[in-house]
């Protein structure tokens, strides 16, 4: 399929559901464009209620067939799909750059995480052990078995547009559910080409569905539909909890995977060098429009300058442009509201009294008309009542403040409603092990920025979620524990 042709034309996916492609009901459509210059890069069906039943009908008549499977089985079609995408990977990360705005290596790491979480869960899925349990009470016995949950809902944002397909995907059929999925607006080209690659590898019709077009109401269907059992949301802490309250009209299972505001410690005994180099690399990747992305920077006060010397250096030098390019190592925001955002975040807190050490403006120049680029900024002496200190950046703005005692950053860094990830930086491993452990997140990196892999488990404490993606606990967020009482003679 080509996404944009040479001849001019507009790529025009369809919807997927049933094992078949299908424009919306109503027959509206959007256009979905490419951040780095405006230009359209596909034309995606406007579905709403009545197409979300549909794929909800077909989800709900694939569930016997498909959770009757053995688990072997399920495994083998996952390989097939993770096959496909082995193939396909340099086309699919093309079209995530040309539709999300992140430099292909980053586009590329999305496929490899989609194809890791496909293999893992096909592996894990066969080892869903239930358990015989020593009977308190003779002539008894209790067994448990784990069974699928059934037809999922699945709504997922447009930051991470293809591996988040994925993370939710892959557990939930290895697991025998089935599932309908809703991608952002934004990003849906990509979730109708990854729909493409789901048909071609042969799932059975209708145990993955691909539906796009409007938010709420494909979500109402997802919340009132009895026959959906779970939702499993990523995407701001608002929707989620507006979900939430609707699931729990129903008490349907959920998983949420919310906001983060994540605090990176610089402590005064790190490794300066590559400690700003991980920093960076973390503060500008998908250009600062990662949840688990650096949003509050706490530099000891002893290394405080030279921190701030280096990652203006850095971030000075960074090469921003349309991600299809080589070299490029930040692309786009993923639209205009987003960098006014960031805009609007920036200001206050040079209002606040912040000093602006790099960028702090869009980008200028010819290379950047029509493009949403916003430069690789450093702000200094931010003080703790600026916005950005509160609220999750979603840009490429680094934002330091200073400390100078362990219990003092401890209480900063936690002193925030969410509880994601937050990141240590220290050559004391003893004061790894005690802030790790204090820290009020789901995830710490010591030393470390990379946090996710298929086999950990990812999630947040507070207002960033419940339950987890990836690892052994991605794999129960889909399962059910039935307890089997047996009278034995
Ligand atoms: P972001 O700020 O990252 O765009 P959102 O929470 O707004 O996060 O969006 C994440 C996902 O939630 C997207 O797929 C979006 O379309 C969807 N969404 C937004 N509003 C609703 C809603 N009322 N009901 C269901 N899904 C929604």
């Amino acid at each position: 399929m080509s996404q944009n042709g040479s001849n001019g034309s507009v790529a025009e996916p369809l919807m997927m559901y049933g094992g078949a492609f299908h424009p919306a009901i109503g027959g509206e459509t959007f256009v979905s464009t490419n951040p780095a210059d405006g230009s359209i890069v596909a034309r995606i069906p406007f579905g709403g209620e009545e197409d979300a039943r549909r794929a909800v009908d077909a989800a709900v008549e694939a569930f016997p067939g498909w959770s009757g499977l053995t688990a072997a089985a399920r495994a083998k079609h996952l390989h097939r799909v993770a096959d496909l995408l082995e193939e396909q990977r340099n086309e699919i990360a093309l079209l995530i750059t040309q539709e999300e705005g992140k430099p292909q290596v980053e586009a590329q790491g999305e496929l490899q995480l989609s194809i890791d979480s496909l293999r893992w869960y096909a592996e894990e899925a066969r080892r869903a052990y239930g358990s015989w349990i020593p009977d308190p009470m003779p002539g008894r016995r209790l067994l448990t078995v784990r069974q699928p949950v059934g037809v999922c809902g699945a709504i997922i944002p447009w930051n991470v547009p293809c591996a988040m397909i994925f993370r939710k995907a892959a557990p939930a059929l290895a697991a025998g559910c089935t599932m309908v999925l809703k991608p952002a607006e934004a990003t849906s080209a990509i979730a109708l080409r990854v729909a493409k690659v789901f048909v071609e590898a042969g799932l059975p019709a209708g145990v993955i569905n691909v539906v796009t077009g409007k938010a709420s109401a494909i979500g109402n269907v997802f919340l009132n539909d009895d026959r959906v059992r779970k939702i499993s949301f990523t995407g701001s802490t608002e929707i989620g909890r507006l979900l939430l309250r609707g699931a729990a009209e129903r008490v349907k299972r959920v998983s949420m995977e919310l906001g983060g505001n994540a605090p990176v410690i610089l402590f005064e005994d790190c490794d300066i060098e590559a400690s700003v180099r991980a920093v960076a690399a973390l503060k500008y990747l998908n250009a600062g429009q990662a949840c688990i992305g650096a949003n509050r920077l706490y530099v000891h006060e002893a290394i405080y300058d030279e921190v701030a010397d280096r990652l203006e250096q850095l971030a000075t030098a960074m090469q921003v442009g349309d991600g299809t390019q080589a070299g490029i190592q930040m692309g786009p925001l993923v639209d205009f509201k987003a960098v006014e955002k960031v805009e609007e975040l920036v200001a206050d807190a040079i209002q606040c009294g912040a000093k602006v050490r790099a960028g702090g403006s869009r980008m200028q120049g010819q290379a950047y008309e029509n493009g949403s680029f916003y430069a690789p900024t450093v702000l200094t002496d931010v003080p703790a009542n600026a916005r950005l200190c509160r609220e999750e950046i979603f840009g490429p703005v680094a934002a330091l403040y200073r400390f100078s005692s362990e219990e003092e950053v401890l209480h900063v860094a936690n002193n925030v409603e969410y509880g994601l990830s937050a990141y240590i930086f220290t050559e004391n491993m003893d004061r790894a092990i005690r802030v790790a452990e204090r820290l009020e997140t789901g995830m710490v990196g010591v030393n470390e920025i990379r946090i996710g892999a298929a086999e950990a488990p990812f999630g947040g404490v507070k207002e960033s979620g419940l339950g987890r993606e990836g690892g052994r606990e991605g794999l129960d967020e889909y399962l059910e524990t039935k307890l089997i009482a047996m009278r034995v003679k």
